[in-house]
């Protein structure tokens, strides 16, 4: 145990120390790929661009659990001052993806020095881009599970939203679909003196504006989360010009296809209202993003029992943990039964903050998230 916890500290300080972008973690790649063929692993490099996905069969048949960690990092300069701070000036692990990684490396570890008593297959699939929630759609996209297909799937994230050590496990929707839309307005432009000859898309874009947020407050359904935020807006070309055009970019944020298709019926009539009042057009272009993560019930119910009984001294969060964010193991637990897990990594005067360049996973959460997962693991593979 104690060898794991170095392994898993040492592993950790070494992938924080070289952290890539998306789709940019080529050395990553590399040095798990290395790792995993010193542990007797097959793999398989290079699965949707930079992914690694390395596979332990066990002498007797059983299920294949698989775990997922994220590899990429963030475009921001570290912070933190502690030693083993990022080599690649303005990169970051500050997602703590590095932890993820660690985290499954140990897990690999354990199943490599118990194999005899295992069953079954341990998959680790390490992937890319989870920043832009591109990677697990590309890992799919290169049959990722042609050859084996999991029963069940885990992955894990660091969240400071959690006190330090404590493990949050929620059935049901977790985060949320993540869509992106843009909208143009289009009027005919003119002098700013003589608003009353031009078609002004500025006023229709304020109005466009205005009449989405109130759509969404006073027709959406309060009871189910929904966000609306509006990212960009460009238009004009001088103060006493009526534009041709504006154009606005947004994001919306739901928990269900319902709800997704409700949002896109709304922008589209407050547009359309707002387009119309000024004598304008609109167009809109939704682009559904990633779906949500939907942790199945049954699994997280075992996982809590486990984890009760091999770790009965670690407390256990299993509601208020849904968030608006975007996650691609979606796509995954859209293939195969399982959760994503969170561990708490929140301490009284530490910067609690996903992608801030100060945050740092501190290692005993890191260590209580490896328990965890390897307790929960063990009890499909080493029952
Ligand atoms: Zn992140
Ligand atoms: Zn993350």
């Amino acid at each position: 145990m104690q060898q794991l916890t170095t392994y898993l500290q040492r592993m950790r300080e070494e992938l924080h120390q070289r952290p890539e972008v998306a789709f940019q973690e080529c050395k990553t790649a590399e040095f798990l790929a290395a790792e995993l063929e010193l542990l007797g692993f097959e793999v398989r490099r290079g699965v949707g661009k930079t992914g690694v996905v390395g596979l332990l069969r066990f002498p007797e048949a059983g299920p294949c659990a698989a775990l997922r960690a994220d590899m990429d990092a963030l475009p921001i300069g570290e912070e933190t001052g502690v030693p083993y701070a990022s080599k690649h000036s303005g990169v970051m692990h500050a997602c703590g993806h590095d932890t993820h990684m660690a985290v499954a490396l140990t897990c690999c570890r354990y199943f490599a020095e118990h194999k005899s008593a295992c069953k079954g297959t341990f998959m680790a699939i390490f992937q890319p881009a989870e920043e832009i929630v591109a990677g697990a759609q590309g890992m799919l996209a290169e049959g990722i599970f042609d050859e084996v297909r999991p029963d069940v799937l885990f992955a894990l994230h660091n969240w400071p939203e959690l006190p330090l050590g404590t493990m949050g496990i929620q059935g049901g929707p977790l985060t949320a679909f993540a869509d992106r839309f843009q909208v143009a307005f289009r009027g005919r432009g003119g002098h700013g003196a003589l608003p009353h000859k031009a078609r002004d898309p500025i006023a229709m874009a304020a109005a466009g504006v205005q009449g989405a947020f109130a759509a969404v407050q006073r027709k959406g359904d309060a009871m189910r989360p929904r966000a609306l935020s509006f990212g960009t807006i460009y238009g004009g070309s001088s103060f006493n010009v009526i534009p041709e055009e504006v154009v606005l970019e947004g994001t919306v944020r739901t928990i269900s296809p319902e709800d997704q298709r409700d949002m896109i019926h709304l922008l589209e009539q407050a547009f359309g209202a707002a387009a119309q009042m000024y004598g304008g057009t609109h167009e809109l272009d939704y682009q559904a993003g990633v779906p949500a993560v939907v942790n199945h019930e049954a699994v997280c119910q075992r996982v809590v029992d486990v984890l009760q009984k091999r770790l009965p001294e670690m407390s256990i969060v299993t509601s208020g943990l849904s968030s608006l964010i975007g996650e691609d193991v979606a796509y995954f637990l859209q293939e195969v039964p399982g959760a994503l897990l969170l561990f708490g990594t929140g301490q009284p005067g530490a910067v609690n903050e996903l992608h801030n360049p100060r945050y740092l996973v501190p290692h005993e959460g890191v260590v209580a998230g490896w328990k965890a997962i390897q307790a929960v693991l063990d009890s499909y593979l080493r029952p």
